[in-house]
């Protein structure tokens, strides 16, 4: 058995001498040579920029001075994220040997809290899927059951925080694809507000939903790594000016009294008997917590996936009209620009991402741009609505993360509704623009993790964070 690190564990073990910053930078590298060939979950590795900065770490324990937040915490980081001199390909061929010359401010911020980076992870082709199975570099596997998939698009960094092969990792959620990994690899997972985070250094995919959020072993760790990436950066126009709350301090107050909404209409057909059995047994944990139950409506739930389709694919084909050969990446050359421009673009992107340019330039076109964009973004509205109406009535809302648990790798790659289905549960709270967590809650048939997600209002982090610590601290994940 693999010890689990946590970030006081790390921190305990360098103040105390027991573990050098180095030491245990060099353990995870060793896990993950052992691991990664069948797991698949690192697409690159830093050991440079790792060692530096675990020498620096050690440096502060060696002169007695006061260590960082994350001190030699070894994280990974979705490859989608930028990182200064470290590949980022996205998942895709055509950005291959891409290095950029800077970092993400969310990577920033880990480093400049003394976070080790380890490598980047593997993920679905520009973020677009929902069992990793849609990257160029192969599928990552489900560290709980190698013939499935670990969820997506972030399926590298929830397999790797749950195999062991980093105390932490960062993710990017659009319509779920920190949630849902989170949910099938039996992790924790969060996505912050829109807004709670900057983007700046994030490849865009759907740039009014993109998100960035951590995976960790425990909701203590996911709010300290919130903690340091969130707040407002003159780099990204949409992060926000409202203050951070010091999580660490809200996450353990009571939550005795709590309403919790319970939607039925996210309890119909097509919900897996397991995970419904393991989510009712989730709402009854909370209630003995003292949280008060109430049913609730979300009426326009069941547009949610057609609206969710509508404005991510539109926002992606004009987002990855970037990749033209010209400035970026894969170019493959051709007599004619138009001709270049074809056979670069026909290389380099795989079937998913053409899927999707194709529909956005559609639902984007003269004539149909009323009926399926301006459409969307109306229903959309009113999904948002929704919710504000919930949290009138209610504290928090209390959903499954995923209809069903892992399934079989290559089990929906011929089908791309049915893997559209997958973010059934977590769209909405995408469009709506709230937080929400996927929390670990007992195995479907005592094999396969289950996600129970909580969403909160708008920047109400603290409150889906002291509910979830509540969760895991009553024993949530072994339910
Ligand atoms: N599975 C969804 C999609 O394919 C969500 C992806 C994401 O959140 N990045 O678009």
């Amino acid at each position: 058995m693999t010890m689990t690190w946590t970030i006081d564990g790390v921190r305990e073990g360098l103040a105390a001498k027991k573990i050098s910053a180095r030491e245990l930078t060099g353990d995870f590298y060793k896990r993950i040579e052992t691991r990664n060939a069948e797991l698949n979950a690192y697409l690159a590795l830093s050991p440079q920029r790792a060692y530096a900065q675990a020498d620096k770490m050690d440096a502060l324990v060696a002169a007695g001075k006061p260590l960082p937040p994350l001190a030699g915490v070894p994280v990974a980081i979705k490859d989608v994220l930028s990182t200064r001199g470290i590949t980022t390909t996205c998942g895709s061929k055509i950005l291959e040997h891409y290095v950029p010359p800077y970092d993400a401010t969310a990577v920033k911020r880990l480093e400049e809290a003394g976070a080790v980076i380890l490598g980047k992870t593997n993920c679905d082709e520009f973020a677009m899927g929902s069992s990793n199975e849609n990257s160029a570099y192969g599928p990552v596997k489900n560290p709980h059951a190698m013939d499935r998939v670990p969820g997506g698009s972030s399926g590298g960094s929830a397999a790797a925080v749950a195999a062991g092969l980093a105390v932490a990792s960062l993710g990017t959620d659009t319509g779920g694809s920190i949630r849902q990994p989170g949910a099938l690899c039996g992790i924790p997972a969060m996505m912050g507000s829109y807004g709670r985070v900057s983007r700046y250094g994030l490849i865009a995919f759907a740039s009014s939903l993109d998100r960035i959020g951590p995976f960790a072993n425990n909701v203590k760790d996911v709010a300290a790594i919130l903690q340091t990436i969130a707040g407002r950066d003159a780099n990204d126009s949409t992060s926000t000016t409202a203050p951070v709350p010091t999580y660490a301090d809200e996450i353990s107050k009571p939550v005795k009294g709590m309403r919790i909404g319970i939607p039925r209409d996210y309890f119909a057909e097509g919900l897996d008997s397991g995970v419904r059995d393991k989510i009712e047994k989730g709402i009854e944990l909370l209630k003995k917590l003292g949280c008060e139950p109430v049913d609730i409506r979300m009426p326009h739930t069941d547009y949610a996936i057609a609206t969710y389709y509508i404005i991510a694919t539109a926002e992606a084909s004009s987002n990855l009209a970037r990749y033209d050969g010209v400035r970026y990446g894969l170019r493959v050359d051709d007599p004619t620009l138009l001709g270049m421009y074809r056979k670069t673009r026909g290389a380099g992107f795989g079937p998913e991402v053409k899927r999707r340019i194709v529909l956005g330039t559609y639902v984007l076109s003269a004539g149909y741009y009323d009926a399926y964009y301006l459409k969307g973004q109306k229903v959309r509205a009113l999904i948002a609505q929704d919710f504000r109406d919930a949290f009138t009535k209610v504290d928090a809302i209390v959903t499954p993360t995923s209809p069903v648990p892992a399934f079989k790798l290559g089990e929906r790659t011929s089908d791309p509704l049915q893997m559209y289905l997958a973010d059934i549960y977590t769209v909405t709270g995408s469009l709506a623009g709230v937080p929400g967590i996927s929390l670990p809650c007992g195995r479907s048939c005592g094999k396969l993790p289950v996600g129970l997600q909580l969403f909160g209002p708008a920047f109400g982090e603290p409150r889906i964070l002291q509910l979830a610590h509540a969760f895991e601290q009553a024993g949530g994940a072994s339910i």
